[in-house]
């Protein structure tokens, strides 16, 4: 597979992908290794996740470079999601010394819970966050005493190869953590019919993610779905209008859109919703567009030419305001706001995963929750008020797993992160992450 520079269109290298039977003998490996790695003593595998967190470290620049290289994330992202992967490993090392189970009151002896690893996990990944979200699934897996095997996007494998390399650096046992590049189709099906895989984490599309849930009820395989979202980001009349939006235009482009989290359907309350609109747009022409490796870059190109056609099919009227788009090469598409028509156009309804925002107003707080929700999807969204009432009424009618108030916060790693609906199934990060790979096992012991 020849890995391309979106922002250059050169090619960058060439991956060879795996087939069936290559990502069999992966699971193998894998299996092999579970038997050791789950009797590696707490403390001593917090150690080696700590070693791989401080190389992580140590290579952060070199990730941040083959992130703008493969995925045409801008510098101050790419340096982020390089410190993020650092982090999450660092903050799950603290987690095997503390994944205790319970002692339960019973009568004639003791009860005890046990929480054991589940045995091989497959991480499948898309190729928006190509290595935080890799390191969602790992850190937590390892941690709690499961091997990993992940699964890339086809476009976007080169962190996580070369985050399987520094973890092998830092003394992780051969087979603890392996990453096979192929396709969905190959690779990524294999993992999820695989009997010896315990688990699949799952990033991607709620449309590939209703497959996979499909076939691991098959075998009552453990997942964790992470899906597509439309999130809302709402706007009453009393917010901080200038800041609202003047906010508005990250809440979406951030990524060029391609961010599940993306706060693509602005609802504004009809009293403000045109000086709302005008100082979105005029915000949206000053979005810096360009060379991902200006550390003054704000957005970066489109991951492919194909999705660039997929986001452009969604523009079928002439837009309410557009920012810059550079020049060809380079999958490129100017920050984009839309008017739609009524609340039934598919880009008010549908996932876009680009730099395309939808502007509606709405009448009143019954009104605003009605539309926020009238969607298949609940993974994020913002509210914007300074009635601390309204913002708790809203922020818990909105059916939506991470949402912020006054601010449009990207994800910490430690609390819980999901979504509801087709959003997702399961939670990831936070201080339970570990319960997502672990089974309880109740012991009791008689005293006879
Ligand atoms: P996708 O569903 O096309 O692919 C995701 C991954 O699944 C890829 O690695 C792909 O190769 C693999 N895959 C495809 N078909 C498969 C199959 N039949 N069996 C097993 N694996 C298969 O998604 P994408 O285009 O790579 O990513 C974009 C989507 O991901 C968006 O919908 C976005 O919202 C979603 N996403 C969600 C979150 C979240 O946390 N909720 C985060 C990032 C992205």
């Amino acid at each position: 597979m020849r890995i391309v520079n979106p922002a250059t269109e050169e090619v960058v290298t060439e991956i060879e992908f795996a087939d069936a039977a290559e990502t069999d003998r992966a699971v193998e490996r894998a299996k092999r290794a579970f038997a050791v790695w789950r009797t590696v003593a707490p403390g001593d595998r917090a150690r080696l996740l700590r070693s791989f967190a401080r190389l992580v470290g140590e290579h952060a620049e070199e990730l941040t470079q083959l992130e703008i290289t493969n995925a045409g994330h801008t510098v101050g992202n790419a340096r982020w999601e390089a410190g993020n992967v650092r982090d999450v490993l660092d903050f799950y090392a603290g987690a095997p010394e503390r994944n205790q189970g319970r002692q339960i009151p019973v009568h004639g002896g003791l009860d005890v819970t046990f929480q054991e690893p589940l045995g091989v996990v497959g991480v499948i990944v898309p190729w928006n966050f190509p290595m935080v979200i890799m390191t969602w699934g790992v850190a937590p897996a390892l941690a709690a005493g499961n091997t990993v095997i992940v699964k890339p996007a086809e476009w976007t494998p080169l962190t996580a190869l070369r985050l399987a390399e520094l973890g092998l650096a830092a003394g992780l046992p051969e087979g603890v953590l392996q990453v096979v590049p192929g396709t969905g189709e190959v690779v990524g099906a294999r993992l999820v019919e695989h009997p010896d895989v315990a688990k699949i984490v799952f990033t991607g599309s709620t449309e590939v993610g209703k497959r996979i849930a499909a076939k691991c009820a098959g075998q009552v395989k453990r997942l964790t779905l992470e899906l597509s979202g439309k999130s809302a980001n709402v706007v009453f009349a009393d917010a901080d209008l200038g800041m609202a939006a003047a906010s508005a235009p990250y809440a979406v482009f951030d990524n060029a859109g391609q961010d599940c989290c993306a706060r693509s359907r602005i609802l504004v309350e009809r009293v403000v919703h045109d000086d709302f609109l005008d100082r979105l747009s005029r915000a949206v022409q000053r979005v810096r567009v360009g060379d991902p490796r200006d550390a003054r870059t704000e957005m970066g190109p489109l991951i492919s030419a194909e999705h660039r056609d997929r986001v452009a099919s969604f523009v079928t009227d002439p837009p309410h305001a557009t920012g810059f788009c550079p020049p060809a090469p380079g999958f490129w598409y100017p920050p984009t706001v839309l008017v739609p028509d009524g609340l039934d156009d598919p880009a008010f309804t549908e996932e876009i995963f680009g730099p395309v925002v939808t502007v509606v107003p709405f009448d009143d707080e019954a009104d605003a929750v009605r539309i926020a929700n009238s969607t298949r999807y609940g993974l994020s969204g913002s509210i914007w008020t300074r009635d601390i009432g309204r913002a708790l009424r809203v922020a818990r009618a909105i059916e939506a797993g991470n949402l912020s108030v006054n601010s449009h916060s990207s994800v910490r790693y430690w609390t819980p992160f999901g979504g509801f609906k087709q959003s997702g199934l399961g939670r990831e990060l936070g201080p339970d992450a570990l319960s997502a790979f672990t089974e309880t096992k109740n012991v009791f012991f008689s005293e006879e």
